[in-house]
């Protein structure tokens, strides 16, 4: 979808701090970092939230767990505990209509969410 900012950074079409690439999904830094760690995991496939998923993408949500926990490994979170989240829709607080999950660590977090 040509008018969907993460489309448009999976694409390089936008500029974006990546993280790693991999055939299916690939991960940013969010632009506006909540935490010492804030990274963004996103399928390649535009697919507008969570809500969207169906069985088929069952190995792509896989995929993308598996992308969160070498992330957390990575950025040195996985240790003391992080965060992963994905909003859905406006009531859920997603401002992007691509689905992405943030991955948060370096701080503790709270509960509840704002
Ligand atoms: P959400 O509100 O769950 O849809 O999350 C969207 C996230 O994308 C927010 O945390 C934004 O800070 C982040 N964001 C928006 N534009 C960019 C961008 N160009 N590069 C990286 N992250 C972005
Ligand atoms: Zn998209």
């Amino acid at each position: 979808m040509s008018d969907c900012l993460f489309c448009e950074i999976v694409a390089h079409r936008v500029p974006a701090s990546f993280v790693t690439e991999e055939e299916h999904a690939v991960a940013i830094r969010d632009i506006n970092p909540q935490a010492p760690t804030h990274v963004l995991v996103m399928p390649r496939e535009h697919i507008t939230s969570a809500d969207a998923l169906t069985p088929e993408h069952d190995e792509l949500w896989a995929a993308l767990l598996r992308l969160v926990q070498r992330i957390a490994r990575d950025e040195d979170i996985a240790g003391r505990g992080y965060r992963v989240v994905a909003n859905v829709g406006s009531m859920g607080g997603q401002t992007v209509d691509h689905l992405h999950l943030h991955v948060l660590g370096g701080r503790q977090m709270t509960w509840p969410p704002g």
